[in-house]
């Protein structure tokens, strides 16, 4: 591994106001450009910023500084001084093995082993599928480490290849070092679609091409409990991506299954991924945007046993969040219609600012209004490779709804 030119990094040391220096102690990960009193020296990207108490001097968290970035400071580590070196990647990494364990006694060889900020990395996302690692970078400030992590993540990983994937932003300012989006970083690559398992259901990802780092690992969990009540059931799967719940619903012995999704290529590799397991149900496609769709299936009086609706996140700003609610209720609303007598209604979101009660609320408020009993069978959030450090690192809930109970 020798992908970036060894660059030095300057230690800078940096004082809060009161405000920061609480949540700095709360061990939240983030430092904001304005909550910033007293810096040694501007810096670039990747350099140590190192806090200390603005009364007592005593040393708070150490971070790496992105001077392009409102987070100016990313927090790496808290209370305890460490040399931010090759030794404290490796213990990272492996404590964040370590939170997987579990996981990886299943029939599952696909993972995400660095969670960002939850896993002491803020913006380094990196899953693996298979043999293959993929590391998906949304700051600049990894650059200087990146060669010692990718070795560290090999070694822990026992990776045989290495994928690069960066943010869009990432890309487009700012030095990359001749770094491109879905460039290997080490060994080969036969085939940029990759197969893996998941809780025993084989599913394929394009590491290069695909959203993110090519699947959604985050609703694992949830799949597997949705193949698990399909059998002889129908279901519809709404937003179905690459049939994360289509395939295991399928794999699950269920009687048909519905994918819509407004992607005719993600359409197509549900398809793929539905072949990819023995099962006797039948698949059919719908490509569609979604809140049309629903409408259409209900005009033409389509009903299903399990309905599940996982949409995008609807909120990526600030200023989207009242309409990503609209956007909850109307799914929810369209969603109860298409659920079968005492069928199940499975609601998901993975936006982070609207937060889990909220979502609950404004999703079984439209159950209510809908007039149909109902209980609600669960509520579950991350799966355990998505570890949760900080508020604003939850973002995915998934409520199960029963309908027509008495
Ligand atoms: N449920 C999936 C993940 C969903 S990702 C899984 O388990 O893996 C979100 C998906 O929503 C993407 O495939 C995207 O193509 C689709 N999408 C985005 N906007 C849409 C719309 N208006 N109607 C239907 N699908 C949409």
């Amino acid at each position: 591994m020798n992908t970036i030119p060894s660059l030095p990094i300057n230690r800078i040391a940096v004082k809060l106001k009161p405000s920061a220096e609480r949540m700095v102690k709360k061990q939240h990960p983030w430092v904001f450009q304005n909550s910033i009193s007293k810096q040694s020296m501007e810096g670039k990207a990747g350099d140590l910023a190192i806090i200390y108490d603005a009364k007592k001097n005593k040393f708070l968290a150490c971070g790496l500084l992105d001077p392009d970035s409102p987070i100016r400071i990313k927090l790496l580590q808290f209370a305890t001084p460490k040399t931010i070196d090759a030794e404290w990647f490796a213990d990272t990494i492996k404590s964040a093995m370590h939170k997987r364990k579990s996981l990886l006694t299943t029939d599952t060889n696909s993972y995400r082993i660095l969670f960002g900020e939850n896993d002491h990395m803020p913006g380094f996302i990196a899953d693996v599928y298979a043999d293959v690692l993929v590391i998906k970078l949304y700051s600049h400030i990894w650059f200087p480490y990146l060669d010692t992590i990718v070795c560290n993540l090999i070694e822990i990983t026992k990776a045989k290849s290495v994928v690069l994937r960066m943010s869009r932003l990432l890309q487009s300012k700012g030095e990359t070092f001749d770094l491109q989006d879905g460039q290997l970083l080490y060994g080969t690559l036969k085939n940029e679609v990759i197969l893996f398992r998941e809780h025993g259901v084989v599913f394929s990802a394009n590491v290069i091409h695909g959203h993110k780092t090519g699947y959604f690992l985050d609703h694992r969990h949830n799949r597997k409990r949705v193949g698990g009540m399909s059998k002889n059931k129908t279901v519809l799967d709404i937003f179905s991506y690459a049939g994360g719940f289509s395939v295991h619903a399928l794999a699950g012995g269920a009687k048909a299954v519905t994918s819509l999704d407004i992607s005719q290529q993600a359409l197509a590799s549900a398809q793929d991924n539905a072949k990819l397991n023995t099962h006797s149900g039948t698949h059919h496609i719908m490509v569609a945007d979604a809140f049309e769709g629903l409408a259409q299936l209900i005009s033409e009086k389509k009903k299903f046993d399990i309905v599940v609706i996982d949409p995008p996140s609807f909120a990526k700003r600030e200023s989207e969040i009242l309409r990503a609610k609209q956007s909850y209720a109307r799914l929810a609303k369209l969603g109860v219609q298409m659920v079968a007598p005492s069928g199940i209604l499975v609601l998901a979101s993975c936006s982070s600012r609207v937060t889990a009660e909220e979502f609950f609320e404004i999703s079984e408020s439209e159950l209510y209004r809908s007039g149909r009993n109902f209980n609600s069978i669960d509520k579950t959030y991350h799966d355990s490779d998505h570890p949760i450090a900080f508020p604003e690192g939850a973002y995915l809930k998934c409520g199960y709804y029963q309908m027509d109970t008495e």
